[in-house]
């Protein structure tokens, strides 16, 4: 997958991120690997987060590299706040400020109601919410710290909430991702109200079916690709590489005045397509 993520670049905004500093957790997989890439295409310099994988997470670090820009990957558990502190103190040292974060790192635990455990609601919820908590609150001390910089970006700084279409459809089995990513809207709804008047940005982009290890059962078969193709209008499972070039023009001024959206990548699948052929 990431080898495909230049093959889909758009190539006038190859320097629209130029001279600003991003952090993506969870890079070195699916959509935050593509993430990682497009970003350092685009001309930010990149932290490429890992919880674990070190030799992906390099590999990615050396896809961005050959973008002529800087990279480096940092191990860290977005559920752990010392690490997550930890983790944006070291960039600040090293690449002097944070421009983008882009909270994607997530997992599911599934488990029909009944047969769900305590510790894999909390894990979906620690990593999926209280991660993306950390990372919103310690990457907003330093967009205030620093301010806006006008030949950097018209915004103080952005963050890019990783949601899902599961923020607003109910997903049975799945009730401790459904829930963590209807808290994620409201996570990021309220930091955006709390700090657009800072002039950061905080939005969400909402994925439909991507085809990431995340879900590999959902498409990996010709049977399971027909059966999710139903869900989605525009016919085609998506690709990370949608979401990674989502996430760039999130990032970039040219969507400054974007502010508290949730922008649905889904190919349609939020239009509810079972009333597609009458209600
Ligand atoms: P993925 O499994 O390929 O990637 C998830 C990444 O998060 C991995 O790198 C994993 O190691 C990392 N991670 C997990 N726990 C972590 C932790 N505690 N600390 C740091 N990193 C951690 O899956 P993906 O599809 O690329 O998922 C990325 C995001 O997109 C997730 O938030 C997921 O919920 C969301 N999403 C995906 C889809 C889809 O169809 N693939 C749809 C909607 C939303």
């Amino acid at each position: 997958m990431a080898g495909t993520a230049d093959d889909k670049a758009p190539a006038p905004n190859a320097q629209l991120l130029r001279g600003q500093k991003a952090l993506v957790t969870g890079a070195n997989s699916g959509i935050g690997l593509a993430t990682a890439i497009a970003l350092g295409r685009a001309g930010a310099d990149v932290v490429v987060n890992y919880v674990a994988g070190a030799d992906e997470a390099e590999k990615v670090v050396e896809q961005i590299k050959a973008h002529g820009v800087r990279a480096y990957a940092h191990q860290a558990d977005v559920s752990d706040e010392d690490q997550v502190v930890a983790m944006v103190a070291q960039m600040v040292e090293d690449f002097g400020t944070i421009d983008i974060m882009v909270a994607n790192a997530g997992l599911q635990r599934d488990a029909p109601l009944t047969d769900m455990t305590l510790a894999h609601w909390q894990k979906v919820i620690d990593v999926n919410l209280t991660g993306q908590f950390l990372c919103a609150r310690e990457a907003a001390k330093e967009f205030m710290r620093r301010g806006v910089v006008e030949e950097v970006s018209r915004s103080a700084g952005k963050i890019i909430c990783m949601s899902s279409v599961h923020q607003v459809i109910p997903w049975s089995g799945h009730v401790n991702y459904a829930s963590s990513k209807g808290g994620v809207g409201m996570l990021m709804q309220t930091l955006a109200q709390e700090l657009a008047p800072q002039r950061i940005r905080v939005n969400a982009i909402a994925p439909g079916a991507i085809r990431t290890p995340i879900n590999y059962d959902a498409w990996s078969t010709p049977e399971a690709e027909a059966d999710l193709l139903r869900l989605i209008p525009y016919k085609r499972v998506g690709d990370p590489e949608d979401i990674a070039n989502a996430a760039v023009a999130m990032a970039s001024d040219l969507l400054d005045y974007v502010v508290g959206s949730t922008l649905y990548v889904d190919g349609g699948m939020t239009l509810f397509p079972g009333f597609a052929t009458g209600g």
